[in-house]
C-alpha cells in the first residue's frame, strides 16, 4: 500500500522519531505549525477516526496515554498543548492513515506576554 505513514512505521521512509513501541510510533511533523508539532500514529493502517472499530478501543486509549507521556517528556504539559484529529477531506485530513497532532511549545510567547 502506498501510505507514507505505513512506510515510516516500517522504516521504509525516514522520520524524526520521538517515541516507538510495538503498536505506536510518534515523529516530528515535516511542516510544523507550532514550535513543537508531533504526529502520534498507530502502526496499524486505520484510514481515519471514522474507520475506528470497537476492537480498536485499547489501541486508541493507548494512543492518547502515550501522547500524554510524550507531551510531558517534551515539556509541553506545563504551558499546555492542543490535540487535533483531522477527519476526512472536509476536516482537513490529507494523509489517510489515522494520526493525532500534538501541538505545543508556545511557552516563550506566554512568558513574554506577562
Ligand atoms: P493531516 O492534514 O492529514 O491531518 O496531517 C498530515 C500531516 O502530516 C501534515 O501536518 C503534514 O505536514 C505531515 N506530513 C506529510 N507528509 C509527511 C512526511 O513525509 N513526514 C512527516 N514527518 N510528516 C509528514
Ligand atoms: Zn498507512
Amino acid at each position: 500500500m502506498d501510505c507514507i505513514f505505513c512506510k515510516i512505521a516500517n522504516k521504509e521512509e525516514r522520520a524524526d522519531i520521538v517515541y516507538e513501541d510495538r503498536k505506536i510510533i510518534a515523529f516530528k511533523d515535516i511542516y510544523p505549525v507550532a514550535p513543537t508539532h508531533i504526529l502520534v500514529v498507530p502502526k496499524k493502517h486505520i484510514p481515519s477516526v471514522d474507520h475506528l472499530e470497537p476492537g480498536d478501543k485499547n489501541l486508541i486509549g493507548d494512543l492518547l496515554l502515550i501522547t500524554q507521556k510524550i507531551a510531558r517528556q517534551l515539556s509541553l504539559a506545563k504551558t499546555g498543548y492542543k490535540l487535533v484529529f483531522n477527519v476526512g477531506r472536509g476536516g482537513g485530513q490529507k494523509i489517510d492513515h489515522l494520526h493525532l497532532h500534538l501541538l505545543g511549545g508556545w511557552g516563550k510567547k506566554l512568558k513574554n506576554k506577562n
